[in-house]
């Protein structure tokens, strides 16, 4: 068979600029970054130029300083430095610096509270990316932008930047990770963003009286995505919809989910440098060891009788979106559920509290890591035979999918990317890859959790299971011919 055929040839002069808030492997703070550092990679694999454009950020390092230029914005000035980073052929990495706004010990917020000039500092970091084109002479076919902090790139190319021409055949894409994330801001921040007051109506900017830069990302762009097909269609309702069901439900026909991927270099447990023992589908004597290891960097035993108790991991931002309120639910009957629980994140106090309390009270069944802990979030993985993700909404989740590849049986409820990636035990026969339970409830949690403890014990189904999750394919390769789709459809149906 020819080549063309399995492959069709890209263009090879497409190029797209991202604008995100962050990026691996120069910052992170969730499943955002996870996805702004493998998408690139994948998009140059097929042929197309990527810049990503992220802030500058304290603690990020690298980059060549390109120049120094002065913005305008607001009618003040920001000296923005450019940094490059040519991480790959076709993928440059343009870090945004401005210290008085980047250079802060968090990226969003402090003690819970975000900072109170979040509107200036994202509106600057798509400007600057936006100058960047302008200034280097560069058109990019797409411009993507991701999450509230880009959503003013679609509304300013269609307004400040309405007739420049390197944009004049540019057109937009904005993606949704989480729609619970909505960047509203008081009405007198426009003109502070160099936006008109014409924006503040249905169609533009407004929402309940206030501005949303989530919104002027969804009304502004060519195309919308989220990041599940199942997600897709849950942000229309208004149990999900966060009071943008109805805007998104205007520009359904516009609206596409798509799959993140997983990065398969980055996680993958035939050679994860993390690990103290590696293994695959057709060996996982690695994954014993990696229990044990696991058990031991908790301080748990890891004696035979340990090692043949299930072990479930959970790592999580601790917040009612991850269900932990589930939890807190059935805290009390986690010790008798004859399995043993690894806990890694952090979030609200409460719940941290929650968990340490419950690791004091059972120290030989539970053990929690409060902190954000790349390498043990990885041995985790290799080491659990289970996976907890009770979300209560879940837009794509990413750890799930790395738990399907490490063969740790994710149990999850049925929505979002959850819904899209695990495959119940009892419903999928000899697909199933996993434990899914629909109704947020403690109770629906604790029967999951006693249901797969029980099929844990019976070896010859818990192989079956373990080979069909890691069989699954969740590279970045597939979900990045989806948004070469979107893109040239972008391109088809520009505003
Ligand atoms: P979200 O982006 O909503 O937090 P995802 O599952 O999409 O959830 O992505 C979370 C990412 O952050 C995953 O890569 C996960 O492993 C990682 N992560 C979350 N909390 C921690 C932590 N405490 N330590 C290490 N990694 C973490």
């Amino acid at each position: 068979m020819p080549t063309s055929s399995l492959m069709p040839l890209p263009t090879p002069s497409r190029s797209v600029l991202m604008i995100a808030s962050e990026a691996l492997p120069f910052s992170k703070t969730g499943g955002l970054a996870d996805v702004l550092g493998a998408l690139p990679p994948a998009l140059a694999q097929l042929g197309w130029n990527v810049t990503v454009a992220v802030p500058r950020y304290r603690g990020t390092t690298g980059g060549q300083l390109l120049e120094r230029v002065t913005l305008p914005l607001g009618g003040t000035r920001a000296d923005v430095g450019f940094y490059t980073v040519d991480v790959a052929e076709r993928h440059r990495v343009l870090l945004v610096d401005e210290p008085s706004l980047f250079d802060r010990a968090q990226l969003y917020s402090e003690g819970g509270v975000d900072y109170p000039d979040n509107a200036r500092r994202f509106a600057l970091l798509v400007r600057a990316a936006l100058e960047y084109a302008v200034r280097h002479n560069h058109t990019f076919d797409i411009v993507h932008a991701h999450d509230w902090q880009a959503g003013l790139a679609p509304v300013y190319l269609r307004t400040l930047y309405a007739s420049t021409p390197v944009f004049a055949t540019t057109a937009s894409v904005f993606t949704i990770h989480n729609l619970a994330y909505q960047g509203v801001f008081e009405q007198d921040w426009l003109p502070r963003l160099d936006l008109p007051w014409s924006l503040l109506e249905q169609d533009g900017l407004e929402f309940w009286g206030r501005i949303s830069l989530l919104k002027g990302g969804i009304n502004f762009s060519s195309m919308i995505t989220t990041v599940s097909p199942r997600y897709a269609r849950e942000i229309q309702t208004a149990a999900f919809g966060f009071g943008f069901d109805g805007i998104l439900r205007h520009r359904a026909s516009r609206l596409v989910g798509i799959l993140n991927g997983i990065d398969a270099q980055q996680w993958n447990p035939e050679t994860d440098t993390f690990l103290p023992a590696r293994f695959s589908a057709s060996d996982r004597a690695g994954k014993r060891e990696c229990k044990a290891a696991v058990l031991r960097e908790y301080g748990l035993s890891s004696d035979e009788a340990a090692l043949d108790r299930p072990l479930v991991g959970m790592i999580s931002r601790m917040v009612d979106q991850k269900g932990l309120d589930l939890i807190a639910g059935i805290a009390h009957e986690l010790p008798n559920l004859g399995a043993t629980f690894v806990v890694l994140g952090t979030g609200d106090a409460r719940y941290q509290e929650m968990w340490r309390r419950l690791a004091a009270e059972h120290p030989d069944t539970i053990a929690v890591r409060i902190g954000f802990d790349e390498g043990l979030a990885h041995r985790i993985e290799a080491g659990a035979d289970l996976f907890m993700m009770p979300s209560q909404f879940e837009p794509c989740g990413l750890n799930q999918m790395y738990s399907l590849r490490y063969g740790t049986i994710p149990i999850v409820r049925r929505v979002g990317g959850l819904a899209d990636t695990v495959k119940d035990y009892d419903e999928a026969g000899a697909d199933a890859t996993g434990f899914v339970f629909d109704d947020y409830t403690p109770e629906q949690l604790r029967r999951s959790l006693r249901r797969a403890v029980d099929i844990y014990r019976d070896t010859a189904r818990w192989t079956i299971l373990q080979r069909t999750a890691m069989a699954e394919d969740h590279s970045w390769d597939r979900s990045a011919r989806e948004y070469v789709k979107i893109y040239e459809q972008a391109l088809g149906s520009r505003f």
